[in-house]
């Protein structure tokens, strides 16, 4: 198990509803970047990063925990880290099913190439829809 004296940095991840998920003793965090993914330990260089719509993978006494992270920012700071999000779901808030309708409408939606479909945006809804299957472990 791990040591949290040798383990201690504090992550709170912060959505316009408030702290979404507070956590001390954290190992390590994994997010992704607009330019790709990256791991913060103990001991980090102060950061800030623009995320994406990914996972943000939070490792503490040896078990991963993921958290759907609908873009924002991370910031690195004496071993915190602070991210803000617009939008933050927690696993076990996420319905699966919504997520799989989510997904199917959006791929219907791509691949039918209609004028009528705005591109950009089902291919927001299905990265949502993914994010939600990947965190739930449903894909
Ligand atoms: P849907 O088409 O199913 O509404 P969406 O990606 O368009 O999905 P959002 O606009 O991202 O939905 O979110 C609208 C609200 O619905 C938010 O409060 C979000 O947390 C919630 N929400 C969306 N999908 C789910 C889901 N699968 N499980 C739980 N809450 C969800």
């Amino acid at each position: 198990m791990a040591d949290t004296l040798t383990s201690p940095m504090h992550v709170e991840i912060m959505s316009p509803d408030g702290a979404v998920y507070t956590a001390d003793g954290v190992e390590m965090v994994v997010a992704r970047a607009i330019d790709g993914e990256f791991a913060v330990m103990k001991g980090h260089l102060p950061l800030v990063a623009a995320l994406t719509i990914a996972p943000v993978r939070v490792k503490k006494d040896g078990k991963e925990k993921q958290i759907a992270v609908f873009n924002g920012f991370l910031e690195i700071n004496d071993d915190r880290v602070n991210i803000v999000s617009p939008q933050v779901e927690m696993a076990e808030d996420i319905d699966v099913a919504r997520a799989q309708a989510a997904k199917k409408r959006a791929e219907e939606r791509l691949a039918s190439k209609s004028a009528d479909i705005d591109t950009d945006r089902a291919q927001l809804a299905l990265n949502r829809a993914l994010l939600r299957l990947r965190v739930t472990k449903s894909l």
